[in-house]
């Protein structure tokens, strides 16, 4: 292969040997596929080249930005398309306003860029001082205070795109509309009609037509799938292009470079952790604490405390906690002294009535603050050091109406203990529901695989079977819960999404078995 593809890159820039296939056969998802070259372009034209390879060799291709995706949707068997060494261009717009930049650039510099001017971007993932803004576009990602009204789906102005037919186009054009109508006359057409399907979709789901239930869905964190909303929100077929490239996770196109608004970096912050008995408690607690104001409600349960309380400099009570207690990590953000003042007037009200197993000292000094969430953004990283040798750390992410989350996570607690994940952990971002958990899992054995498989589909059952929640909130569907959109999202919306792939990779070579994937078993594959 290397030979055609060295039509199309310098050598320096392809990278074939053994060892290197196998060092990008990993992102940070328990999934393992050993591409067949890893390439690093650096212009439009080299992207184009190598969507023309990759259909006429019927190779598969995908992007990686940072690769740090928790659903297998940056690994490939194919052609691993390496951004990280180029692409990295930015310019601070409009008074700070706005920021473009080009996919390769770490998102916490984009955030030190713009730290002088009193403003950063909206989506926050705990990874943000390793994951790129390319990822972070094509995943959706949210975070601690991200929840579905500061992402890039809502925080987008403008991007130049690659379609996998080669068409490239800067939308912040003030001809964009045109060009697109005039020069993609078949996708602009074909976007229309998605759109016009569900808008005329008579068929009920618990009461509810298609549309309503696009709706309501998107009230809470979901990116299992495509965002459909983007059919709901906009008219124009370019502007529902945009808005379904973001989140789609590599396999509509190419993201060169986008524009995003930017946001109030608030100066004033106040944060405290408060401890509860149990989980219910704790849950319990997140409305009044968000209705407070709070911009983050972090919520980690006893085991999660335990992965991180020998960190240095953590709060010296996470180890003599009591079995089954939990803490909610909450801070309020204000750009000016008086609205901090109101928010602390409001915290203390709040926090007076919840039952808590410890006194509560909230704090603006940033280095205490910075103490407080060392253990909650040490999680991830924690549990997966401690892991039995062997086993893979899997990380799932799933959000229910937050009126359910005591029952809900209740229910997860209760699976772990059936299925012997004793060490398992739940923690994460209760105020938009979102909750993510880690479970160590060997893969080595077909009766492992099944037992992770059962465990999986129970998972599935009831976060979307029971809760009606959504079985990705935020690090992306890609293999990991692919065989469960339809299950979620039911079969017309699903048709509907595999129409759209077809549309945008009629040959399917970009990123093929990530969103949509025929296999029931994908989940358990690779
Ligand atoms: C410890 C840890 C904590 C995390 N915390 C959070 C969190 O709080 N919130 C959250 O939302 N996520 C979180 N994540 C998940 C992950 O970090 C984010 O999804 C991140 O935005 C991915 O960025 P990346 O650069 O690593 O992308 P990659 O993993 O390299 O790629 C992500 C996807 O984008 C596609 N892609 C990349 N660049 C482009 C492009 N230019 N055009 C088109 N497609 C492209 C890839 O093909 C892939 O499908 C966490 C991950 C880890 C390991």
């Amino acid at each position: 292969m290397t030979p055609s593809l060295a039509a199309i890159l310098p050598a320096s820039r392809i990278r074939d040997r053994l060892i290197d296939r196998i060092a990008y056969a990993n992102d940070a998802s328990y999934f393992r596929l050993v591409p067949q070259a890893v390439v690093q372009p650096n212009s439009i034209g080299e992207i184009q080249a190598l969507f023309q390879f990759s259909q006429q060799n019927r190779i598969p291709m995908t992007f990686r930005a940072a690769g740090t995706s928790l659903s297998g949707q940056a690994v490939t068997d194919g052609i691993l398309v390496d951004i990280s060494k180029h692409w990295g261009d930015y310019s601070v717009e409009e008074n700070a306003g706005k920021i473009r930049f080009q996919p390769g650039i770490v998102g916490g510099f984009i955030n030190n860029v713009l730290k002088p001017h009193g403003r950063r971007i909206g989506p926050d993932p705990a990874s943000i001082d390793a994951c790129m803004m390319g990822g972070i576009l094509a995943n959706n990602s949210s975070g601690m205070c991200c929840g579905t009204t500061e992402n890039s789906y809502k925080t987008i102005h403008s991007m130049t795109f690659v379609l996998p037919n080669g068409f490239v186009l800067d939308t912040s054009r003030p001809d964009a509309h045109k060009i697109f109508e005039n020069e993609q006359p078949h996708i602009a057409k074909g976007l229309l009609e998605l759109k016009q399907r569900i808008l005329n979709s008579n068929a009920k789901y618990k009461d509810e037509t298609l549309a309503e239930k696009i709706r309501r869905r998107y009230q809470m964190k979901n990116n299992n799938g495509y965002l459909l909303n983007a059919f709901l929100d906009f008219e124009h077929p370019l502007d529902i292009l945009i808005h379904l490239l973001i989140g789609s996770e590599g396999t509509l196109g190419f993201i060169a470079e986008g524009v995003l608004h930017t946001l109030p970096d608030y100066t004033y912050k106040y944060t405290g952790q408060m401890y509860f008995k149990n989980i219910r408690d704790a849950a319990a607690a997140v409305y009044p604490i968000k209705q407070s104001g709070a911009r983050a409600v972090e919520v980690m349960d006893r085991e999660s405390l335990r992965s991180v309380e020998h960190l240095p400099g953590v709060p010296a009570i996470l180890k003599e906690l009591p079995a089954g207690a939990t803490a909610i990590l909450a801070e309020y953000q204000a750009s000016d002294s008086e609205t901090m003042l109101q928010f602390k007037k409001e915290a203390g009200r709040v926090i007076h009535e919840l039952k808590l197993i410890h006194d509560v000292n909230f704090t603006d000094d940033p280095i205490q603050q910075a103490a407080l969430w060392k253990p909650r953004k040490g999680i991830i990283a924690s549990v997966g050091a401690m892991r039995p040798r062997g086993t893979t750390s899997v990380n799932e992410d799933v959000a229910f109406p937050v009126q359910h989350l005591a029952d809900a996570v209740t229910d997860l607690r209760h699976l772990f203990d059936d299925f012997g994940y004793t060490e398992g952990v739940i923690f994460g971002h209760a105020k938009d529901g979102n909750l993510h958990f880690l479970v160590n899992q060997a893969f080595d054995t077909p009766e492992q695989i099944q037992f992770f498989d059962k465990f999986l589909r129970e998972m599935v059952g009831i976060v979307s079977g029971k809760y009606d929640g959504s079985l990705k909130a935020e690090h992306g569907t890609g293999r990991n819960m692919a065989p469960f959109v339809e299950t979620e999202w039911g079969a017309e919306a699903y048709a509907i999404m595999r129409d759209l792939k077809s549309l945008l990779d009629p040959d399917g070579m970009l990123n093929p078995g990530v969103l949509i994937n025929d296999n029931p078993q994908a989940h358990v594959t690779h």
